[in-house]
């Protein structure tokens, strides 16, 4: 079944949805599992092993930090950042670390316990981390092997290759793919938006579904607000300085050039992202869209309708459920992990989705929709994953607002033309996973290749 309005915007923490948020459900998964076999009490002792992107970047990304705190019973929606940094210097400081909710104290020194194995790639995916849990006699209770396949998702090792599901009963319109999706949209006469709408109200009522509508777009504006707050240095080492807040007081200075200048709007986009972002790489709350490394992307054009085009909640709702249905399509025909297919995979994701969102809530049509999406990703075809010291910053942050101003010109494309055009959106998601395929490893999350080895970190 496609993925959901809810499935692809979710609230989490930073710095990575598939490194931080991923490998956090994970553990939270294998303790259930052990709870619902009835041996959680048993447990003495938990390793974890992390494969290929996950150990390669896993320090930067903070995949360790995640492990434990999905062990002792942090979930990446409802995680306090204050609280969880507070438990894990607990851990640190004691060796000692209680499993779950209602689950048994046990050692536990990530140094023993977290075993980094960034040259063994599984075949299934580069995104791979291993549970066992060992009882007092050192026997083995319990493995599980899990898969954080972009955006926060988690697949068992069972569930493996399955098409994607998402929560709940079976939605109306189960489109495969772009020609589907428009297909069904003009058999029924809706809107993109119509149609996704119809599929979120099969699954939760129509108040529940605005609502949760309007949250993601509220939890969007709170990140961006946090960030435009926070001085000072990111974590991690690479001394980046935030600048997010340096840039707002100079556009609000400016106020008067402004006026006179044709493009200060960019500026304002550039600015939304980078705040997101920033606040992301520090390890805040945001929300996934579709990933925490290009978590900015989408905040950055969805407000820039609403404040220059003076958007309104209905303007927003569209929006959001129009860039749901593009990100759909990526997320069952290609990937949407930067480990996978590069960064196309991640900023070129986000950035298909906020071209199709803005053009809808611009009043585009269906075909100028799918041809925003498309110029939006046939322009980031090809673009690598490289993080410096395998931190979500270098290129992450700039690159978000790039992405933003990019989305924002594909969509002015196709709103000028009528939707007719070469390339369709699902020949463009077939040759962004091809292309991520075709990829030498050295630019997929591993740090290994690009910016990550070519710029001297200090
Ligand atoms: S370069 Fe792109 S895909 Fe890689 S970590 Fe940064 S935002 Fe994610």
């Amino acid at each position: 079944m496609s993925a959901g309005v809810f499935d692809l915007f979710k609230l989490g923490v930073g710095p990575s949805s598939s490194h931080t948020m991923g490998p956090m459900t994970a553990a939270a998964r294998f303790l259930a599992a052990l709870a619902d076999q009835g041996d959680l009490a048993r447990v003495v002792r938990v390793e974890t092993t992390l494969y290929a992107s996950l150990a390669m970047t896993g320090r930067g990304h903070a995949t360790d930090r995640a492990v434990i705190l999905g062990l002792a019973g942090f979930e990446p929606a409802t995680i306090d950042p204050d609280a969880a940094e507070a438990q894990l210097a607990k851990i640190a400081e004691s060796g000692r670390l209680t499993l779950g909710a209602g689950g048994p104290e046990i050692a536990y020194s990530a140094a023993d316990d977290i075993l980094w194995q960034g040259r063994t790639r599984l075949p299934q995916h580069p995104n791979a981390l291993r549970f066992l849990a060992l009882d007092g006699a050192g026997a083995p209770l319990a493995e599980g092997l899990y898969f954080s396949i972009g955006g926060g998702f988690v697949v068992h090792e069972t569930e493996f290759g399955a098409p994607p599901v998402s929560s709940g009963p079976a939605i109306p319109y189960d489109f495969v793919s772009a020609d589907d999706l428009l297909a069904m949209a003009a058999r029924e006469g809706v809107s993109i938006a119509e149609l996704m709408w119809r599929n979120e109200t099969a699954r939760r009522t129509p108040d529940e579904v605005n609502a949760g509508l309007d949250a993601i777009f509220e939890a969007m504006e709170a990140c961006i607000e946090r960030g435009l707050r926070q001085d000072g240095c990111l974590p991690g080492g690479l001394n980046v300085r935030r600048r997010a807040r340096q840039h707002f007081n100079e556009l609000t200075r400016r106020m008067e050039r402004n006026i006179s200048d044709p493009l200060a709007a960019l500026d304002w986009v550039n600015l939304w992202a980078l705040s997101v972002n920033e606040e992301n790489a520090a390890g805040g709350k945001v929300v996934t869209a579709p990933t925490n490394g290009a978590a900015g992307l989408l905040p950055a054009v969805l407000r820039f309708y609403d404040r220059f085009y003076r958007g309104g909640v209905e303007g927003r709702r569209t929006f959001l459920l129009t860039a749901a249905a593009i990100g759909a399509l990526y997320k069952r025909n290609a990937s949407i992990s930067g480990a996978e297919v590069g960064c196309q995979g991640e900023v070129g994701v986000a950035c298909s989705m906020a071209a199709a969102g803005l053009t809808a809530a611009l009043g585009g049509d269906n075909a100028q929709i799918e041809n925003a999406a498309e110029i939006a990703m046939e322009h980031n075809l090809g673009l690598t994953c490289d993080p410096i010291g395998g931190l979500v910053q270098v290129p992450c942050i700039e690159r978000n607002a790039m992405g933003a101003v990019k989305a924002i010109d594909a969509s002015r494309l196709a709103l000028l033309g009528d939707g007719q055009h070469t390339v369709s959106l699902d020949k463009v998601i077939a040759t962004m996973k091809r292309t991520g395929e075709d990829m030498n490893e050295i630019y997929k999350e591993t740090s290994l290749g690009g910016l990550a080895v070519n710029v001297v970190e200090c």
